[in-house]
């Protein structure tokens, strides 16, 4: 491995070096050979060896572990120091297309950042972080990827005695929007900079051109997340903590704790059991990144411009314009959906259906993957729903929509391709979570394998898209740190 260790050259304000704490049994649990491929690893055929890396036993030569300094805004609080509590970033790495990727450990211990935490994660989020992230992957969704997650043969605990784990994740940058807030809060401008052009360096490179670099990453970090929020909010996904220290720079989707996808569509769907306002509510999720937004863009100022009244103007411009870019890639995305092109009318005939969806409590995905052969076979889509004859009328407009705009011939296929059969339902996870608790890691195994394949059909595997009966219904998530 070819260890780069950018992150590791900025001055020792921005980090804790400091190596993960061994632990007592290392035994590896899952390696992702698909991912360890693309960034060129050559991971040795001993699971030992594996278990040893993937703990933090073992240090990779080149590898120079740090725990990353942040803060952020915790439900709407400002914390001065956060920090990578339980994680250790162990470089980065270069692949030879010159994609780069952090490499980070996260149940892996102490650091200066633990607050009286205990460094260790449960078994049971790291799971669900792994079956979660991939399957986003899979699904198109930027985000940290998981590389390989082990056991630690030490018990955690929190309410109860807990195995613990660790999860290797991967991304292509560990910086959020809370690290900016920890440099601004000091008012250390000069580590702002520093830290602005590590980011721009990256993660959104063609800023560098720009006439104000500085303005230009704000647009591009602003763009992403709109981006983001889009694809969320077509799938179905429900973070559950977007704290700004859990809001990448990069535009990835960061930190899995209590997140959970829609089984039934009910847009103010709130699963977490630390958010009893429904803060983070799905509904919610654009606006509270417009929310993140702005205190990235309070942090930036005093790159903006020299002048204070000529900066803020500058980044309220660049915030002005976040939800219409949200909306406009909300309103193609939800019309590929429906096999339509991104125009007003397609949009409102989309929102219709998910009116109609929330009243009957119609499946998410499960209607819209349905709707994907509804041309030829409309029953399969119309049982999705309480109210027979509006869904009907719905349906006898999207077909009339479809012929007018030319799109009856191409919908079945674009459908099939923004409409999964198979999402990471809740249920399962939690299902998948119990069995390898009792030492039995196939039923996650499996979820990991159906799951990179989201878009297929994958018949023998069915009643993995199939909703929750009543008694198996998750409500509830917990962010189990
Ligand atoms: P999170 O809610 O997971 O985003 O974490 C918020 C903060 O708490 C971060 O600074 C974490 O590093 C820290 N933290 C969470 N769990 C632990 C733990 N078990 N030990 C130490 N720090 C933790
Ligand atoms: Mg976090």
């Amino acid at each position: 491995m070819r260890f780069i260790n950018s992150y590791a050259r900025l001055p020792e304000t921005f980090f804790e070096r400091i190596a993960p704490e061994p632990v007592a049994a290392p035994a590896l649990i899952r390696l992702n050979r698909p991912l360890a491929a693309r960034l060129e690893l050559d991971p040795p055929d001993d699971d030992a060896a594996l278990a040893g890396i993937f703990t933090g036993n073992r240090l990779l030569p080149g590898s120079e572990p740090i725990a990353q300094a942040y803060a952020g805004h915790q439900f709407g609080q400002f914390v001065p120091q956060l920090g990578d509590g339980r994680a250790h970033l162990l470089g980065e790495v270069e692949n030879a297309a010159g994609e780069r990727f952090d490499i980070q450990l996260k149940g892996s211990g102490r650091t200066r950042f633990s607050r009286g935490g205990d460094g260790r994660a449960p078994l049971g989020p790291v799971i669900r972080e792994y079956v979660v992230s991939e399957a986003m992957h899979a699904l198109g969704v930027p985000t940290t990827r998981a590389l390989a997650m082990a056991a630690t043969g030490q018990p955690v605990f929190r309410e109860d005695e807990l195995p613990g784990a660790v999860i290797t994740r991967v991304a292509s940058g560990f910086v959020r929007v809370g690290t900016f807030e920890y440099f601004a809060a000091r008012r250390m401008e000069d580590e702002l900079r520093t830290l602005a052009d590590h980011v721009i360096e990256r993660n959104h490179p063609a800023a560098r051109e720009a006439d104000n670099p500085y303005r230009a990453l704000f647009e591009s970090v602003c763009a992403a997340q709109a981006g983001l929020m889009a694809r969320w909010l077509c799938l179905g996904f429900v973070h559950g903590v977007m704290n700004t220290d859990n809001t990448s720079v990069s535009g990835e989707t960061i930190d899995y704790g209590p997140c959970a996808f829609l089984d039934h569509y009910d847009p103010a769907m709130v699963f977490s059991s630390i958010d009893p306002m429904g803060r983070y509510a799905f509904n919610q999720q654009p606006t509270i990144m417009a929310w993140n937004l702005a205190c990235l863009g309070g942090c930036l100022l005093p790159l903006l411009d020299p002048d204070e009244t000529t900066a803020r103007a500058a980044g309220e411009a660049v915030l002005e314009r976040f939800i219409p870019d949200f909306t406009e890639r909300y309103r193609e995305g939800l019309c590929r959906k429906i096999g339509l092109p991104g125009d007003d009318e397609s949009f409102s005939l989309a929102r219709r259906l998910l009116d109609l969806m929330r009243r009957s409590r119609a499946d998410f995905t499960n209607a819209f993957r349905a709707l994907c052969d509804a041309q030829a076979a409309p029953a399969p889509f119309t049982i999705q729903f309480a109210t027979a004859e509006k869904i009907a009328t719905w349906l006898n407009d999207w077909l009339a929509l479809l012929d007018r705009t030319g799109s009856a011939a191409t919908a079945r296929e674009t459908m099939r391709a923004a409409n999964p059969a198979f999402i990471p339902r809740n249920h399962r996870i939690e299902a998948a979570i119990q069995a390898a608790m009792a030492g039995d890691f196939a039923p996650a195994d499996r979820l990991i394998e159906v799951l990179a394949r989201p878009f297929d059909d994958q018949p023998e595997h069915a009643e993995l898209a199939e909703p929750p009966r009543p008694e198996e219904r998750v409500t509830r998530t917990f962010c189990g740190t």
